[in-house]
């Protein structure tokens, strides 16, 4: 029988995950059936019910429900437990195991795909959201020399920051606060991983910022060149890159997870990518 797969959100009709998978799918020889499920809100157990009942072997999991996901677990990896959050689920019998791969996927694009390593490095993160919580430990395992959260309401970044600090990261590398506090510290790379480009508005980020022989990274895809990737050009940042490779590798990360296969990501990512014009 067919392995089943889907995504489950809400809306879901503008996912892509169902092309990128049942392209790893074709190219990997694997005889699986990857759709979309418009989960009611509220409703998020209920759905994921119907959907193991219905032989359903994995879920990728997306906005509003991955808090849901993580609830809905019997077992968490640790990603997924210091996020908070899961964008990935495995059903194995009675257990439903939670991952979240969207901070692996995002530091694989970044030194794999981009060639921009993070060892030794200044990393700004802008925003602190779902987004952020996934990628500080990611991040956090290439050794950069520090790791800053900037955030428009700051105490949400100063208690995050805390969160995991009392879980070991070390205090000398991982730092947090507001916008106001970066003052003309210059990042080697710079992620915006706010929702500020979905509606085409810019974090309050000086241009100072961006060290020129850097990367800017916007999290956001398919929006071209967006405010945040502009400021990052005008200040010299001369390699700019958005969220497509960081979707096709959490992507990579879930095949290979359910499957035991790792998917090749270059033609997914050629093919999805929107020019940055
Ligand atoms: P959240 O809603 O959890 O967080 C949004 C964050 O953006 C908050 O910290 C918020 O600040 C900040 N923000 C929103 N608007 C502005 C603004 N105008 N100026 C400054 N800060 C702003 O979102 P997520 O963390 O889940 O996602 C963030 C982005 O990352 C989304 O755009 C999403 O599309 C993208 N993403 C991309 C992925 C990929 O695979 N490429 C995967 C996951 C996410 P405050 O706390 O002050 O409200």
């Amino acid at each position: 029988m067919t392995d089943r797969y889907a995504v489950i959100g809400n809306p879901i009709a503008h996912s892509k995950s169902p092309l990128i998978h049942s392209g790893f799918a074709q190219e990997a020889a694997q005889d699986l059936e990857y759709t979309k499920i418009e989960g009611p809100l509220g409703g998020f157990a209920g759905a994921v019910d119907a959907f193991r009942a219905a032989g359903g072997r994995g879920l990728n999991v997306t906005v509003p429900f991955k808090l849901d996901a993580c609830a809905y677990a019997t077992d968490l990896s640790e990603r997924a437990r210091a996020a908070g959050a899961a964008n990935a689920l495995k059903f194995e019998g009675d257990r439903v195991v939670a991952e979240n791969f969207d901070g692996v996927g995002l530091v694989r694009d970044i030194t794999h795909n981009l060639g921009q390593p993070l060892r030794g490095k200044k990393v700004l993160l802008l925003g602190a959201g779902g987004a952020t919580r996934g990628a500080v430990l990611p991040i956090l395992a290439q050794d950069p020399a520090q790791l800053f959260v900037a955030n428009r309401t700051v105490a949400k970044a100063v208690s995050m920051v805390n969160q995991f600090r009392a879980n070991g990261a070390s205090a000398d590398v991982l730092a947090g606060g507001g916008y106001a506090d970066l003052g003309t510290n210059r990042f080697d790379v710079v992620i915006n991983a706010t929702s500020a480009s979905l509606t085409a508005d810019l974090p309050p980020l000086p241009a100072s910022a961006f060290e020129p022989n850097g990367l800017a990274y916007d999290m956001v895809y398919g929006k071209g060149l967006t405010p945040f990737l502009k400021l990052a050009q005008q200040a010299g940042v001369k390699k700019v890159a958005d969220g497509v490779g960081m979707l096709v590798e959490q992507a990579a990360e879930a095949f290979e997870w359910w499957r035991g296969v790792r998917p090749n990501t270059q033609t997914m990512i050629a093919q999805l990518t929107v020019p940055l014009v």
